[in-house]
């Protein structure tokens, strides 16, 4: 029997669990309205798509928001074209993925604050909705809803399948991170036999990128410091449009860092055209970042963080880098061969 199965096998013995909960409440619903963050990334495409696809497919009038609408490295998937950017009409259930607070779903909930449903694994997530499932452990969203939509008596098509796949990847990284468990890999498994396509969507997802992103890379590799084993680099909006690079963000670049040897925590920082800086942390087991990020009225996980920055590039820099050699000679961490007590 496939890990999934086997779960739906245990359903008798939910009771009011909020699992329950938000099984009747999608079951309820006619008119559903489903989000993820701003700033989209794998998983909350992967997630709002694999949730709302096979919630349409079990006849539920579904509309798919995300306020900054879809990135092009992610309109190959099956289904993102029908995503909007505004929600219209009325909707009896609202729900949102992959998102630890209200601000972070932009403007997709139309200023109401109390979402119905939120279903998420950030460790800082504000169970800012009716209704929270939130997983720590679970290394996508897109793992919990896998599991979870058997759970609800929700199919799971192709389409469904190769999008919640594509959040599990990206997430993880291609199942590399720190965080990954037997668990995931099983529900990959079962996404792969649901009809998921693992190399194409990890090659879309991980490997695959412009030449424009390529050439933006170039300009951060090109100022990357350090300073004993924190690294960090700058990108500015001159770097962007000297590349042409079209997205706000660091093209994936930090991921690139992150394979630098001998570093435990990378700092990125990319200009914004409105006067702030978006800041990414990456850290090896032992420092946790996420506190840093919520310090800077962001967010995140132990390993991996961010926040947007009010300033310009070179205060931000200095207030972030100051904060984070802080946390440095603060934490008692205990790597491989590198400083402990
Ligand atoms: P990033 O550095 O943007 O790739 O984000 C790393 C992690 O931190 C992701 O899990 C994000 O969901 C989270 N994160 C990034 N920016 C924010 C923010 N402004 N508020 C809350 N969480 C964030
Ligand atoms: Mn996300
Ligand atoms: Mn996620």
């Amino acid at each position: 029997m496939s890990y999934l199965a086997g779960l739906e096998k245990r359903i008798s013995r939910m009771d009011n669990t909020p699992l329950d909960q938000a099984r009747q409440a999608l079951l309820a619903a006619q008119r559903i309205l489903v989000t993820s963050h701003i700033r989209p990334d794998g998983d909350a495409i992967g997630s709002l798509l694999g949730l709302g696809l096979s919630l349409k497919e079990a006849g539920k009038q579904v509309q798919m928001i995300l306020s900054d609408g879809v990135p092009a490295a992610f309109r190959f998937l099956e289904g993102s074209q029908q995503i909007r950017k505004k929600p219209e009409g009325d909707f009896d259930l609202s729900v949102v993925l992959d998102c630890s607070d209200f601000e972070r779903s932009g403007s997709a909930l139309n200023g109401h604050p109390t979402p119905d449903l939120n279903i998420d694994h950030h460790p800082t997530n504000l169970s800012f909705a009716r209704i929270n499932l939130i997983e720590v452990e679970a290394v996508a969203t897109a793992e919990m809803l896998a599991r979870y939509l058997p759970l609800f008596g929700l199919p799971l098509s192709k389409p469904s399948a190769d999008a919640l796949l594509f959040g599990l990847i990206t997430d993880t990284l291609g199942f590399r991170t720190y965080n990954m468990t037997p668990r995931a890999l099983r529900v990959a498994a079962d996404l792969i036999e649901a009809g998921g396509d693992l190399p194409s969507l990890y090659f879309a997802g991980l490997l695959r990128r412009s030449f424009e992103a390529a050439r933006f890379w170039g300009a951060g590799l090109s100022v990357l410091q350090k300073d004993g084993r924190l690294a960090w680099t700058t990108l500015s909006m001159t770097d962007r449009r000297n590349a042409g690079y079209l997205g706000r963000d660091d093209a994936d670049l930090i991921n690139v860092l992150t394979t630098v040897e001998d570093i435990d925590l990378i700092v990125i920082f990319v200009e914004q055209p409105n006067g702030h800086v978006k800041v990414s942390w990456r850290s090896k087991p032992g420092l946790d970042v996420s506190q840093l990020a919520v310090q800077f009225g962001g967010g995140g996980h132990a390993a991996a963080a961010g926040a947007e920055v009010a300033g310009g590039l070179q205060e931000v820099q200095e207030q972030v880098l100051s904060a984070t050699r802080q946390l440095f000679s603060e934490n008692i961490y205990n790597f491989e061969g590198i400083k402990q007590g």
